[in-house]
């Protein structure tokens, strides 16, 4: 089964159990500033779980474009080392605004997976919350899951594992437990099951994450039940696509296996197994899609973030041994595989193309030259040693190497980065530079009749980011 066609499954499965389709909303929020980037499907609907908002619907069900790659969800690390973390990926959901609750999500959840999807039930795991006996009974007896693969999990407070099967929205509004669904990949690769000192292996995948909003907590930490409960779910859309595709990682799937193609066509890479291709291909879509919902690169916030993922992939590209613009003739490729679900992708794709290569060929100035000098100090860095804070400030402030780019080509060989250290240089640029700007503003004041204006503020263009200047006053 193709990746669309999977998507589309899911679309229809819900559909025709009463659930509105909605398209994907922008991977900015329209509707919550604090928040960096849409990480779940819920985003686009959370008024209307806090009843701020009405739809004429009670059940929904979407594929939302996420990014996981900065603020309170944040898997750009765990890009090119694990085989189930993207910096963007869809997630599958469906909702429901007071109408169904555990017992219906529950079993919709399991007759998809294991009549349409026809996932054999053997290899299932679920969790549920430490507290929630309603939903362990629903799936030992209704469902039928033998208790052996029922594993209880807390709400991570002093919890010596990575699980939470507690969700909230924020620190009050709605909350409630999880029951997450896990598939069991088999005994050849490494991991443990849910709860166990080694669940963050890739043994057993979380596929889907079945979310109980049940309770409403106040600023006292009162925890009343919502009169009305509901339900929002999240599914990988990658992670299924692996299971149902018989691959092991998201890489192995239709979709990453074309563009870890054309990543290699467009690097000149023999092995398509390279790790450098898996992030290349990661990074096309998250940089690509965020152009198309009007993130531009730059120096702060989302911009920022953007840039940062396009010179990881100008990096990895270089690795390969490329040094020229190439990242932009992937759009194409992506288009291929993705436009027609993202009809504004295809749209953009001018634009987009356009906005990436003038980012690549603005790096690709000091990428090499930046890359020798990281090479030359590494040198003489031993084994799981520490780099110094003065080298990772002169590449980020000089060749545009923003911090986690540097300590990303050093964790590849064990080594780590002086943050500190990097703060220090940081602070003392700006200080000198401030006393710099006190002098020209001394030597303004002697020339009063100079039709010298200035704003007090100076924004000058660091390579890394806009740093503001005090030149006076
Ligand atoms: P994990 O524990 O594997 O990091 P999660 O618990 O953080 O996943 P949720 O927040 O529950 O994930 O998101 C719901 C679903 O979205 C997950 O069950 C998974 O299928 C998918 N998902 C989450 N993060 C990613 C990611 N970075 N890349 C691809 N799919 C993801
Ligand atoms: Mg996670
Ligand atoms: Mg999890
Ligand atoms: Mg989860």
């Amino acid at each position: 089964m193709k990746t669309s066609e999977i998507r589309q499954k899911f679309l229809s499965f819900f559909e025709s159990r009463g659930h509105h389709i909605v398209p994907s909303s922008s991977l900015v929020p329209g509707n919550d500033p604090t928040l960096l980037f849409t990480n779940a499907g819920m985003v686009q609907f959370k008024d209307v779980f806090t009843g701020k908002e009405t739809r004429p619907y009670k059940r929904a069900t979407s594929s939302q474009r996420c990014v996981r790659a900065g603020g309170k969800h944040n898997d750009l690390e765990n890009v090119g080392y694990t085989a189930r973390h993207h910096t963007f990926f869809e997630m599958l959901g469906n909702f429901s605004f007071g109408d169904y609750f555990k017992r219906e999500a529950i079993h919709n959840a399991w007759e998809l997976l294991t009549t349409v999807y026809k996932l054999p039930a053997e290899k299932l795991w679920v969790t549920v919350y430490q507290e929630d006996d309603e939903a362990y009974d629903i799936w030992a007896r209704e469902i039928g899951v033998p208790v052996e693969r029922i594993v209880r999990i807390g709400d991570n407070k002093g919890a010596r594992y990575a699980s939470d099967n507690f969700w909230q929205m924020a620190d009050t509004g709605p909350c409630g437990p999880c029951s997450e669904i896990f598939y069991d990949h088999g005994p050849e690769i490494w991991g443990g099951p849910p709860g166990s000192p080694e669940e963050d292996g890739d043994r057993y995948i979380e596929i889907w994450n079945l979310v109980f909003m049940q309770f409403e907590r106040d600023a006292a930490g009162n925890m009343p039940s919502l009169p009305k409960p509901c339900v929002d779910t999240g599914m990988g859309l990658e992670r299924i696509a692996a299971v149902l595709q018989h691959v092991h990682s998201n890489y192995g799937i239709d979709l990453f296996q074309a563009l870890i193609k054309a990543a290699a066509r467009e690097t000149g890479a023999s092995d398509l197994g390279d790790n450098s291709l898996k992030v290349i291909a990661d990074h096309i879509r998250a940089c690509s899609f965020l152009v198309v919902d009007g993130v531009i690169p730059g120096n702060e916030g989302r911009g920022y973030v953007l840039r940062r993922i396009v010179r990881r992939a100008l990096r990895h590209g270089y690795k390969l041994g490329q040094s020229q613009p190439f990242f932009h003739r992937l759009v194409a490729d992506l288009v291929a595989q993705m436009g027609s679900a993202y009809p504004e992708l295809a749209k953009n794709q001018a634009r987009v193309e356009q906005v990436l290569k003038q980012e690549e060929e603005r790096f690709s100035e000091t990428l090499e030259h930046g890359m020798k000098i990281l090479d030359a100090a590494l040198a003489g860095v031993p084994d799981k040693g520490v780099l110094d804070g003065q080298t990772l400030f002169t590449l980020y402030d000089t060749y545009g190497f923003p911090v986690d780019l540097t300590a990303d080509i050093c964790r590849e060989r064990s080594i780590e980065v002086d943050l500190d250290g990097f703060e220090l240089s940081m602070t003392r640029q700006r200080e000198q530079a401030r006393a710099a700007g006190k002098f020209k503003a001394a030597e303004g004041l002697r020339y009063q009749g100079a039709q010298t204006r200035f704003d007090g503020y100076e924004h000058v263009q660091g390579r890394g980011q806009v740093v503001a200047l005090y030149v006076g006053g």
